[in-house]
């Protein structure tokens, strides 16, 4: 049977590139990147090329890049290790409602620890405004968190523009980057961020990879314990293939990243421009000009989107309800619901994200079956319309 995948928010098949670097790794580089002898060090010059190519990725020094277990980590380490090395007069924290659960559950978690926190509501096309964030920072606020891209609707935040808001008032700027590296070009120094998260998995590398970054002087306690690798800030022997991996996607991503946007906007726009020609009563999530190229939320309406997930299944293609962690629930998309959309609008959106493999012909095999798909599913359940 033919399966066709439109769930690359959720993560990416791994490119060949990647595959072959992290086999030979496997296999040749078996040292310690702590020891000091020949294996260790060979180990060690796979690991600073790794740290070479992510930092390129987002216009960073090597020497600022700490590598973690992943995109969840490294947002944790931001906040955590930000949060432990504020002054005390700075404990008060403010992020917005539709980040990934790695920061909001994060934010509970320091809430409970003391901390004042204040989860500002996006506008209802899922951009945050300046104006709002300005109004909720005082001068006890040390830290801001706001993420680049959002993993539902892909909408792109005006970080440049936030950042240098929260350090007017003397506060620390951290950004959840994990959905728009290799899909936007980044550069954390021209954005103006202190603290910015990433993961290889979203980006054709492997899972269980991330880094963060850490921009030069600023003060982050570890939050794991243990030895001193990572600069003192990540303890633990490091993943040496994992690591090569996400080098590796990093510099295949810098290298293709605008000829991949290109190919992906007018994918999207195809998919977008087919669903909305060919099936009524149908809303496109998030501002349309603001967003990354390869995602597009859609509601259905009167369709309940477990029931479309799984049809679609069923012919083959892989969608998604919205972010990967909440499947397998019933409850309302978290970012859908902050942006102000009703629960029944959230319950009946789709996530589309598109990768490189994808082709026109698989979004015209899309276009074909959706339509018959959702009027049966309206058919079925006329009542929820
Ligand atoms: N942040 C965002 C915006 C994400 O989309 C994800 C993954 O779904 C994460 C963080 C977590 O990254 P990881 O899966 O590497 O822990």
């Amino acid at each position: 049977m033919r399966r066709i995948y439109f769930d690359h928010n959720a993560t990416t098949p791994l490119d060949d590139q990647v595959v072959e670097a992290m086999f030979a790794v496997c296999r040749n580089e078996f040292g310690n990147a702590s020891s000091v002898h020949y294996y260790g060090q060979r180990a060690k010059t796979a690991l600073d090329a790794a740290r070479a190519a992510v930092a390129d990725l987002i216009g960073a020094d090597a020497a600022e890049v700490v590598f973690t277990s992943g995109g969840t980590e490294a947002d944790n380490l931001a906040l955590r290790g930000a949060a432990a090395a504020a002054d005390a007069g700075r404990r008060h924290l403010v992020t917005v409602g539709f980040e990934h659960e790695a920061v909001l559950n994060t934010v509970k978690s320091l809430a409970r620890a003391g901390w004042e926190t204040t989860v500002l509501p996006p506008d209802g096309g899922g951009v945050v405004s300046p104006e709002r964030v300005r109004e909720a920072i005082t001068d006890r606020t040390g830290l801001v968190s706001v993420m680049h891209a959002n993993n539902e609707v892909g909408t792109v935040q005006p970080i440049a523009e936030l950042a240098a808001i929260a350090h007017e008032s003397g506060a620390l700027f951290h950004s959840d980057m994990v959905q728009s590296a290799g899909k936007i070009p980044i550069n954390v120094r021209t954005l103006g961020v202190d603290l910015a998260s990433f993961s290889a998995h979203k980006l054709y590398g492997p899972k269980g990879v991330g880094a963060l970054w850490v921009r030069r002087g600023v003060r982050l306690m570890p939050v794991l314990t243990g030895g001193r690798q990572e600069r003192n800030r990540r303890p633990g022997t490091e993943n040496v293939p994992g690591n090569v991996g996400f080098g590796v996607a990093a510099r295949v991503a810098a290298g293709r990243l605008a000829e991949d946007s290109v190919r992906l906007i007018a994918l999207r726009d195809r998919l977008e421009q087919g669903v909305l020609a060919r099936v009524g009563a149908i809303d496109v999530n998030g501002a349309r000009d603001a967003r990354v190229p390869n995602t597009s939320n859609i509601s259905f309406a009167g369709v309940e989107a477990e029931s479309l997930l799984i049809a679609l299944d069923l012919e083959g293609f892989a969608v998604s309800t919205g972010s990967a962690c909440s499947s397998g629930t019933l409850e309302p998309s978290h970012v859908l619901k902050a942006m102000g959309l009703s629960s029944h609008r959230a319950q009946s959106s789709i996530r589309f994200s598109l990768g490189r493999g994808n082709t026109e012909q698989e979004v015209d095999a899309l276009l074909e079956v959706l339509p018959g798909v959702v009027e049966r599913l309206r058919s079925l359940a006329p009542a929820v319309r």
